[in-house]
């Protein structure tokens, strides 16, 4: 059977982060993924916002890697030439009752560590955005967007470079425990067992799913797998705002926000849809809730002006109506089984936080293997 230091399942930005961070630490890795490229799924289905870490409750590992995350991904992107920008975002009050939440926002996102927020008058605001409609609203300076896939290319190169190896078409269909590592089956056209002695589950929606096939891995400690889509409708011409516009937050999301990619396009969504299964097909007629939710804060938005976009599928492993959901990062010391690190529930802001999720993902092979 071939032998190999560290396996990473899944070259989606956050497996493709780890493996990069292995190999730069000298770790022998392979990165196994189904699909035939890298981001196929999740990380090439979002908004490719750098989050500031503003809404997540403080000491989470939400709110902490998104704030480390977000600092060392505008380096990283720096250094690279990743393509992003640091536009920043406004979060925007319509009424009276949503003016005296933006100071509780703002609290929490100064608890979460999150640099120069400032709460805005109605002026301040129009002046920096004339299209915008608010009562009153909160500058976020620090979120930005970046190229998601110009990203994970520069982390693929950089783990490549470091040593590591890619390996597409290669779906690991299950596993069990050997000793003080694991042994894994591969599919595909060329079938094989590997033997490694770090297995890192970075699978995204399917992460649940590989775990319970993973024998010896305790089924109680696997979460149920939630899938929660989030639709996108893109707006025909230039954007008319050049910061993100988000409404403020409603229970269970953000609300239907705008963003803006890098080419200027704007974008608004992503809605909530729970679903069972996988589907990515936009319902045009969810466009109905988006009209009304817009013109809350963007009255000029035109009858006709929106059409249906793509979707993500939140990785959750909470069900609907249930809140506080936080990334998960298992090791042995949770689960027992030792070298096996399991990833899940890697919704947003998974892509900011990608990097230091990566480093935590070090550091707990280095202390629990
Ligand atoms: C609608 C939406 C909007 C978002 N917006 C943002 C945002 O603006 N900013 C932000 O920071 N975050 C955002 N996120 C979160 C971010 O996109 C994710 O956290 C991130 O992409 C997760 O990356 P991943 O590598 O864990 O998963 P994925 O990108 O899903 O990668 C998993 C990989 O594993 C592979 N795989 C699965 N099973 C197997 C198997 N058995 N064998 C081999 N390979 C397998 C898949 O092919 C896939 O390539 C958003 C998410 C959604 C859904």
């Amino acid at each position: 059977m071939e032998q190999v230091d560290c396996v990473v399942v899944g070259a989606g930005v956050v497996g493709l982060a780890v493996a990069r961070a292995l190999a730069m630490a000298g770790r022998e890795v392979i990165i196994l993924d189904a699909a035939e490229a890298i981001g196929t799924e999740t990380s090439s289905r979002n908004s490719e916002v750098i989050h500031a870490g503003i809404y997540y409750p403080a000491n989470s590992l939400m709110a902490r890697f998104c704030v480390t995350g977000r600092r060392r991904l505008y380096a990283f992107c720096a250094a690279k030439g990743v393509p992003h920008l640091n536009c920043g975002k406004l979060i925007v009050a319509t009424n009276p009752q949503e003016d005296a939440l933006l100071a509780g926002i703002k609290q929490r996102a100064e608890a979460n560590g999150v640099e120069g927020m400032r709460v805005l008058t109605a002026a301040e605001a129009v002046a920096l955005e004339p299209n915008l409609r608010c009562t009153s609203a909160l500058l976020s300076p620090a979120t930005g967007i970046v190229d998601s896939h110009a990203f994970m290319l520069a982390l693929q190169g950089d783990a490549e470079h470091a040593g590591a190896v890619p390996v597409f078409f290669s779906p690991v269909l299950g596993g069990r425990v050997a000793g003080r590592g694991l042994e894994i089956d591969i599919g595909g056209a060329d079938p094989m067992t590997l033997s490694c002695r770090l297995l890192v589950n970075s699978a995204g929606l399917h992460a649940p799913a590989l775990a319970t096939r993973l024998r010896g891995m305790p089924a109680e400690r696997v979460p149920t797998a939630y899938y929660a889509k989030g639709n996108y409708f893109t707006l025909s011409g230039r954007s008319p705002f050049s910061r993100l516009i988000y409404p403020v937050p409603v229970p269970g999301g953000l609300g239907v926000h705008l963003t803006v990619d890098l080419g200027g396009q704007a974008r608004f969504g992503p809605d909530v849809e729970w679903i069972d299964t996988i589907d990515y097909t936009v319902d045009p007629s969810r466009s109905d809730s988006f009209y009304a939710a817009v013109r809350k804060y963007w009255p000029g938005l035109q009858d006709g002006g929106l059409q249906p976009g793509y979707s993500g599928i939140r990785p959750k492993i909470v069900p609907q109506g249930v809140t506080g959901q936080d990334f998960v990062v298992q090791g042995p010391q949770t689960h027992g089984v030792a070298g096996l690190i399991n990833l899940f529930g890697i919704e947003s802001p998974g892509l900011t936080a990608s990097l230091a999720i990566a480093d935590h993902v070090l550091q707990v092979s280095r202390t629990e293997s």
